[in-house]
């Protein structure tokens, strides 16, 4: 689990130059599956070896929010979900009005900060940073975000100030996280699974970055919900801003095995639950598809099945995920959501066996022979199964501009028609054999 830095400061400190500067070329875009343009607010970052989350609250905008309204959010956000803030001023400027604003702001949080003066871009303005000594943040750091001067020490007391040690985690425990829009029912999912009979709920943990995790047994089988929003305080104006929300859904995601993604059977499936689906899967974990307020849905016996198949066509790349109708409102199907996760956990973390695999995959190759694409035909020599969470393959071909897409879509679901992986995604990857 990964530490997390968030950047703060009144607009044009230099944020984003700094965000940028320190993630460089890191982020990348995987697989833009639903249409996602991922806004860089958000990313990992590495020094040293060491790894964290970085945050550009920056990029956290409210239309015509005033500078008041902005920076609180930036600042409760940085508060609430960081382990260290680094706050941005300019060294150009001279400690204006704004920043002791923030300060004040800042200074609410136990949590460490780090003071970095921007825009020092040459020696000729060094003297300038023993004004903010003012702020009461501590020693001020010179940086020139636009020039990379300063940041490798800037990323030594980062570093420093953040905690490196692992986490434990029960091995027979399922981490699962629910996920979705505001209002799609998350917290109400969460107290429906907790207020389960025969849910013994075993204890109630703050970490350090105030995030609720809960741990239950159901069944015998031990799970933990992840982040759990129903503990959470609501009504605060962010949640609403769907970047928060981005942000929230994919440090969960991040933290689980399993992930519930939760859209409303009721109003239907609108940009932002594909955008939240498409994290999801994104992340490679198992993925299970709640179609939650059934209770409110007008129905007959066709009602279900026509709904699916919508579904399956607006989240077409989520094939693989159970879906579930149900109502946390009146806990129908609640009971019947725990062995889908179980499902959803114990096939993302399978390993099948080389020799069953080879034979699999030549009866494949028997079936539906490859034909030529790209100026030859596909010769798969053997495969191995390299990793699980998402259970990948290797295959060894002779060469893998030959694959073509449909051909490798066939054997994915030759592979899962014997191995059955359902609720998990898997990834083939063709590599050439010399
Ligand atoms: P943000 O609003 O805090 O995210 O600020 P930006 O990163 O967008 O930067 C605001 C402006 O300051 C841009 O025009 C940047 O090019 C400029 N800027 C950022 N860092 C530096 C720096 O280290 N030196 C100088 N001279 N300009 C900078
Ligand atoms: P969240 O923002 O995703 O955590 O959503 P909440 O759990 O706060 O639910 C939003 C609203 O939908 C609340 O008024 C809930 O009472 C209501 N709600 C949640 N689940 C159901 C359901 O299954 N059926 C009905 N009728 N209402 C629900």
């Amino acid at each position: 689990m990964a530490s997390v830095v968030a950047i703060v400061g009144r607009a044009n400190v230099g944020k984003s130059t700094i965000f940028n500067r320190i993630v460089g070329e890191r982020i990348s875009i995987v697989e833009d599956v639903a249409g996602v343009t991922r806004d860089r607010i958000y990313a990992t970052a590495t020094w040293l070896t060491k790894e964290f989350r970085l945050i550009d609250t920056g990029g956290i905008e409210l239309k015509d929010a005033s500078f008041v309204t902005q920076i609180k959010i930036q600042a409760e956000i940085a508060i609430e979900e960081a382990d260290l803030i680094v706050f941005v001023v300019n060294g150009r400027e001279g400690v204006t009005q704004e920043d002791e604003y923030v300060a004040r702001l800042l200074q609410k949080t136990k949590k460490p900060i780090l003071l970095a003066v921007n825009k020092i871009d040459d020696n000729a303005f060094i003297n300038e940073i023993y004004d903010f000594y003012s702020l009461g943040m501590g020693d001020p750091i010179p940086v020139s975000g636009s020039h990379g001067i300063g940041i490798g020490d800037l990323l030594d007391e980062i570093i420093k100030n953040l905690d490196f040690t692992e986490e434990e985690f029960d091995e027979d425990e399922i981490r699962f996280s629910i996920i979705g829009r505001p209002n799609v029912g998350k917290s109400s999912l969460t107290n429906a699974i907790l207020g389960e009979e025969r849910v013994i709920v075993s204890n109630i943990e703050g970490t350090t970055r105030d995030a609720i995790d809960t741990a239950f047994e159901k069944d015998g089988q031990k799970y933990r919900v992840i982040d759990t929003a129903g503990m959470r305080k609501k009504g605060k104006v962010y949640e609403s801003i769907e970047k928060y929300s981005i942000l929230r859904a994919l440090s969960s995601i991040e933290k689980s095995d399993v992930i519930v993604v939760v859209i409303d059977g009721q109003r239907g499936v609108i940009e932002q639950d594909k955008h939240v689906a498409g994290y999801a899967h994104e992340a490679g974990k198992g993925v299970i598809l709640v179609v939650n307020k059934w209770d409110l849905v007008e129905k007959d016996e066709k009602t279900m099945q026509k709904k699916e198949k919508e579904l399956r066509s607006q989240f077409k790349y989520l094939d693989y995920a159970r879906i579930i109708f149900l109502s946390a409102k009146t806990h129908q199907r609640v009971p019947q959501l725990f062995p889908l996760i179980e499902e959803s956990f114990v096939n993302s973390h399978k390993r099948v066996q080389t020799s069953v695999l080879n034979d699999v995959l030549v009866d494949a190759q028997a079936i539906n022979p490859t034909t030529t694409f790209n100026g030859g035909r596909l010769k798969i020599f053997y495969a191995n199964q390299v990793s699980v969470c998402p259970p990948t393959f290797i295959l060894f071909v002779n060469d893998p501009q030959y694959l073509h897409f449909s051909y490798k879509r066939y054997l994915e679901n030759r592979l899962r028609d014997s191995f059955g992986f359902e609720g998990t995604p898997i990834h083939i990857i063709c590599r050439k054999r010399d």
